[in-house]
């Protein structure tokens, strides 16, 4: 059996130079690598401690460990992007820079600038009935958020959710993912290295120690992976009563309205290429299929073959088009292909220049595959786009509402009565029209799923209170009437809520 273990240096650094109230009571000196073997139970029960002891987290803390994140990012980031590479087989550094950092960085570049705003005591107004009483909502650290990440995007998906928790004024702990154990390591390394363990903490594992580590009483526990596992999370953690933050999958789709002139097929395909095979489509809101005006395949297949010339050319393309994570992925995708052939949908491979990684899988498409196929059933989470051709925007409606509510949801057009047909009669996590992915790199929008595809947005100012307990404090006045409503109720009582009636 797995066993549930850290395997914890204590060494870690001091808040140098801070004039914060208490140092935490964990920050020991500490032998320089003892390799000394705790207990889940140990690692959360010194956060814990530590997150009862600092209660009130200053602005100037909650900043300095932001800066030791970026700091991290900005030394080992080229390393981290070698150990993601090395996790994926073929993984071009650019691709980490361009999805994981800059999405990484943006965001801590937002929390720190507006952390002292989005950390005050936030003045509502008091209704008549209650003055001259005063109100406010009080933005408290929740405590210990646990954050559980998927492998696709190792290092967004872990200290994305991590920069919002310490800007916050949390503590946390991190358990990647078990599939990519060269950058999981290097991260829990490198955070050892840069924070103390009951600051921050990286339990590596497979779903033993993930199952352990939902169990875990958090404040709050934030999690990024699949559907299925997004409910065994919600279940470990309700029995501890903690509260989650569930980013799961789902079939994402994208619709091509028909006021798509055959001009703009180009620029389309191309924008649904990018969304599709960034890093080979395992992306949560790649395009999962795609919606077609009937008629209008041939000009798609033609347009996508182009685009995936244009994005992967002969001399960039091995090393930019990522390879599939393992062989049990790429055998799953390859599955699901062959059963919508067998099934007699027309399948078409566009070969990518110069992929010679034997996991490296050609971009497919997959014309119009039977609707309770494996593949218009499950999350692809690959570089097959079925395409689905209709003839009437009501049908791609109904279609969409079939269906579990989707993580993203993306349109393609001119016409703008269509667009808003689409927009007020779905439902999904979020939006982008006239391109893919976008949304998720906005940070004043929040990001989130619904139903199926999950629960509860973070980034911005969203994220911030997601990991924040907002304390409403009522502050009552010494000419407070409140006593003319106290028993015994008599006819005086009578009378005024006669009159208060009237004026609510
Ligand atoms: P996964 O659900 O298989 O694993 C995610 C994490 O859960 C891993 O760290 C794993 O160790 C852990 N885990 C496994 N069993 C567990 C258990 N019983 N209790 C607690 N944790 C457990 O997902 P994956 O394969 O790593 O990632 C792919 C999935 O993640 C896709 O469905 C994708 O859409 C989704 N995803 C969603 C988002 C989003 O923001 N919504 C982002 C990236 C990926």
């Amino acid at each position: 059996m797995e066993p549930a273990l850290y395997r914890l240096r204590t060494s870690g650094p001091t808040m140098q130079g801070m004039t914060a109230p208490q140092q935490t009571p964990f920050r020991t000196k500490a032998p320089a690598t003892t390799d000394t073997p705790l207990a889940l139970d140990a690692l959360f029960a010194a956060q814990h401690r530590a997150s009862r002891h600092m209660v009130d987290v200053p602005l100037a803390w909650r900043l300095e460990r932001l800066e030791r994140l970026s700091a991290l990012i900005d030394t080992h980031g080229p390393a981290l992007a070698d150990a993601v590479a090395a996790d994926f087989g073929v993984r071009s550094r650019e691709l980490t820079d361009v999805a994981d950092y800059f999405v990484l960085l943006a965001t801590i570049g937002q929390l720190k600038a507006q952390c002292a705003r989005w950390m005050k005591p936030q003045r509502v107004s008091t209704p008549m009935y209650l003055q001259p009483a005063k109100a406010y909502i009080q933005r408290q650290p929740l405590g210990v958020v646990g954050i559980i990440g998927p492998w696709n995007y190792p290092l967004q998906l872990t200290l994305g959710p991590l920069a919002t928790a310490l800007a916050a004024g949390n503590r946390a702990m991190i358990k990647p993912s078990e599939l990519t154990p060269c950058s999981s390591a290097l991260l829990a390394e490198l955070v050892h290295r840069s924070f103390s363990p009951d600051e921050v903490v990286v339990v590596q594992g497979g779903p033993q120690v993930a199952q352990a580590f939902a169990s875990l009483p958090f404040d709050h526990l934030m999690f990024t992976g699949s559907t299925a596992v997004g409910r065994k999370v919600a279940e470990a953690a309700a029995r501890n009563l903690t509260p989650t933050t569930l980013e799961l999958g789902g079939k994402s789709p994208c619709i091509v309205d028909a006021s798509c002139s055959v001009a703009d097929m180009e620029q389309v395909a191309l924008k649904i290429a990018h969304g599709k095979l960034i890093n080979a489509g395992q992306t949560c809101i790649a395009p999962d299929y795609l919606l077609l005006p009937q008629g209008r395949e041939a000009e798609f297949e033609q347009a996508f073959a182009l685009a995936v010339q244009r994005l992967f050319p002969a001399t960039s393309g091995r090393t930019d088009y990522a390879s599939i994570l393992t062989d049990r992925h790429l055998a799953r995708l390859q599955a699901l292909v062959d059963e919508a052939r067998t099934d007699g949908a027309r399948v078409v491979e566009v070969p990518v220049s110069g992929a010679s990684h034997a996991r490296q899988m050609a971009p497919t498409l997959v014309f119009n595959p039977d609707p309770h196929s494996r593949l218009m059933t499950e999350e692809i989470f690959g570089p097959v786009l079925p395409v689905l051709t209709y003839g009437q925007l009501p049908e791609v409606v109904s279609l969409i509402n079939a269906r579990s509510r989707p993580l993203a949801l993306y349109w393609f057009g001119t016409d703008s009565t269509a667009q808003q047909q689409v927009l007020r009669q779905t439902v999904s996590g979020g939006v982008t029209i006239n391109d893919t992915l976008l949304h998720i790199a906005h940070h004043h929008l929040p990001f989130g799923g619904v139903g199926e595809s999950g629960w509860g947005a973070y980034h911005g100012e969203v994220g911030f209170l997601r990991f924040t307990q907002q304390k409403p404090v009522l502050v009552q006045s010494r000419w407070a009437m409140g006593h003319l409503f106290y028993p015994p109720y008599g006819q005086r009582f009578q009378r005024l809520m006669g009159l208060l009636k009237r004026w609510l």
